[in-house]
């Protein structure tokens, strides 16, 4: 198949890679980025998708993907499919969704879980929206890049459920590391606490397969200096779009908001910028002191 990538960091880089070594022939376009192995330079964005029958994008954020989406569209082919793998704000992929249809075309929000090392290994989770033909016609590519791909719903259903995954994984990862935190005060060992929460009602992923006490549980970034992994940023960057869902949609969102301005304090004030998002646990061990 011809495809075009643009955005060729940290995830599209490995992801466009995948894809050339699984016989695709790849016109990639980042204005940064190194072009990974198998992939075709194109001097921008329109000049990659002309002629491409699929166009995926992996951007920073909402607004530089309607910047691609406004330049790549009016260059694609009739029937090809626009395919943005981003996290990003719900009304962005259904902004760029309304701006492929009046066009002609069609567009779908694919976004991913599982991080660098899934993005390498083709091991990436793909939640999409989009409607039933589109995804028949892109699940081929997704299985390429990853193992797992879940069919949402309509337009944005894929963003919609990447944020309130993310929403989770945010408030869980606070309330393990400030447990363990207050688990140091209480005299009890990290081992025992591990073991006896990883088994219990108290389990969840943070806990049991990323645990922030290093040298306890399965290998995570605490093992590693709390070198990212899943960057804190990153996280405050997925907390914000849940909240900004919440509001445009009413929810009530406690927690999540919470969590959005704990992490908005370790990465804008303390010293949590660059470091994994489980380094909240020296984070509550630093202010137990
Ligand atoms: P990154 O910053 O490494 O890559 C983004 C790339 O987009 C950069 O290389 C940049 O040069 C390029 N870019 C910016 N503007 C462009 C333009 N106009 N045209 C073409 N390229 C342009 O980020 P990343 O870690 O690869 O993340 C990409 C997306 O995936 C983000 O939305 C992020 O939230 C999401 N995500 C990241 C992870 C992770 O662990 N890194 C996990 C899941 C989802």
């Amino acid at each position: 198949m011809q495809i075009a990538f643009i955005g060729l960091g940290n995830m599209g880089g490995p992801m466009a890679a995948n894809l050339a070594k699984a016989g695709h022939q790849v016109r990639g376009h980042d204005p940064q980025a190194p072009m990974p192995e198998g992939v075709v330079a194109a001097p921008s964005a329109a000049e990659a998708a002309r002629g491409a029958e699929v166009v995926i994008t992996m951007l920073p954020n909402g607004a530089i993907l309607r910047a691609v989406a406004a330049e790549v569209i009016p260059a694609m082919a009739p029937g090809a499919l626009l395919c943005d793998c981003s996290t990003v704000d719900v009304e962005s992929a259904r902004a760029v969704d309304a701006q492929a249809r009046a066009a002609g075309l069609e567009a779908m929000d694919a976004p991913v879980s599982g991080g660098i090392g899934g993005a390498q290994a083709g091991t990436l989770t793909f939640m999409v929206g989009g409607s039933d033909g589109a995804f028949a016609r892109i699940t081929p590519l997704l299985d390429v890049m990853g193992r797992k791909t879940v069919h949402c719903g309509a337009s944005g259903a894929g963003q919609a459920a990447k944020i309130c995954n993310n929403m989770i994984l945010g408030v869980t990862m606070i309330a393990t590391c400030e447990a363990f935190a207050l688990a140091d005060k209480l005299g009890l060992d990290r081992q025992k606490m591990f073991d006896v929460v990883s088994t219990s009602s108290g389990s969840s992923w943070s806990m049991n397969a990323y645990c922030p006490a290093p040298g306890v549980g399965p290998a995570s970034p605490a093992d590693n200096g709390y070198k990212p992994g899943f960057a804190a940023d990153l996280m405050l960057k997925d907390l914000r779009l849940s909240q900004q869902a919440a509001e445009g949609a009413d929810a009530d969102t406690p927690m999540g908001a919470l969590a959005a301005e704990l992490y908005r304090r370790f990465v804008e004030e303390e010293d949590g910028r660059g470091m994994d998002f489980s380094a909240m646990l020296p984070r509550f061990v630093a202010r137990n002191r």
